[in-house]
């Protein structure tokens, strides 16, 4: 195991062609491309790494599956009457779907699904006792206290996020959103501003795997259900492209991270912050393609 990671790593940093780093979000405009770390850890708590494996990173979209986890802790199934659970083939800030569907995201990854998974799991709660929670429910999975929220980055995304308060105010208009939009946007831009490294995120996704040797955190049914969220939705306009290279359910974020489980395995974390056209991160997902075919860990036999 650790002799491939090593090989990915060595490939791709002698890999050229990087991806662009999102720029859009002012603080993660300056992250160095060169960076590259892989994770794998299995079921039974064995950590391989290779590469930057433990330089923290910004999260971002990764962190809806945690939130999804913790939304569906809350409501259950009542969270499928404002949240889809399509692909919705577009990109993940796009706003068109929206109107034709009456203010229903197609699913809880795309932004406009994660934020109402946000208002969710923020009901009842102040921003501050509703991110602790999502923290701890992270810390515990991944056995790590040190995992925390980068301040920074998330005042950096609430002063240029113009398209997820469009999104947020069009859902408010549907009546899809509980609390306020300053406080859905201000929990949801502190949710994607948590940091991790590859390590601690592929320790952390190992709630994901059915792992005997650590305490359950969801039930059976729903850790499929995520998983098949994952992979039919999970890299956006970029999902069907996801499984058919990898075969294993996936979730990316703009940092550079995607997070992929290959369930009664293991839970494989990388992070290289250049992005592809769909906003994935590029090598990352050449990576977890190199690392699946090698391993033939797929969930499709
Ligand atoms: N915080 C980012 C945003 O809302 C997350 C997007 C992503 O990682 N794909 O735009």
């Amino acid at each position: 195991m650790l002799d491939l990671l090593n090989e990915i790593a060595d490939a791709a940093a002698a890999n050229p062609d990087k991806g662009d780093v999102a720029a859009y979000i002012p603080e993660l405009a300056g992250v160095d491309p060169d960076h590259f770390g892989i994770s794998v850890a299995l079921a039974d708590g064995a950590v391989f790494t290779a590469g930057d494996a433990d330089v923290p990173f910004s999260v971002q979209s990764v962190s809806k599956v945690f939130a999804l986890a913790l939304a569906l802790g809350r409501v259950g199934d009542q969270l499928w009457y404002r949240v889809g659970r399509e692909p919705s083939g577009l990109a993940f800030d796009s706003i068109l779907l929206l109107e034709r569907e009456d203010g229903i995201p197609r699913n809880p990854f795309i932004n406009a699904g994660a934020l109402v998974t946000t208002d969710t799991y923020l009901a009842g709660s102040s921003p501050r006792e509703a991110l602790g929670e999502l923290v701890r429910f992270i810390r515990a999975a991944a056995d790590d206290d040190s995992i925390h929220i980068n301040e920074k980055v998330a005042q950096s995304e609430l002063a240029t996020g113009h398209r997820n308060f469009s999104l947020a105010h069009y859902l408010a208009s549907h009546g899809n959103l509980r609390s306020s939009v300053d406080k859905v946007l201000g929990t949801y831009c502190h949710q994607c501003a948590i940091e991790m490294t590859c390590k601690q995120l592929a320790m952390a996704g190992r709630f994901l795997v059915d792992a005997d040797e650590m305490p359950p955190l969801v039930a059976t049914e729903r850790r499929r259900r995520i998983n098949a969220l994952m992979m039919t939705c999970g890299h956006y306009d970029g999902s069907g492209d996801f499984a058919f290279r990898v075969g294993l359910p996936g979730k990316s974020g703009v940092g550079g991270a995607i997070l992929a489980i290959s369930p009664g395995r293991a839970s494989i974390a990388v992070w290289s912050p250049g992005l592809n056209r769909y906003g994935n991160s590029k090598l990352g997902t050449e990576a977890m393609e190199t690392f699946a075919r090698r391993t033939g860990w797929s969930v499709f036999g």
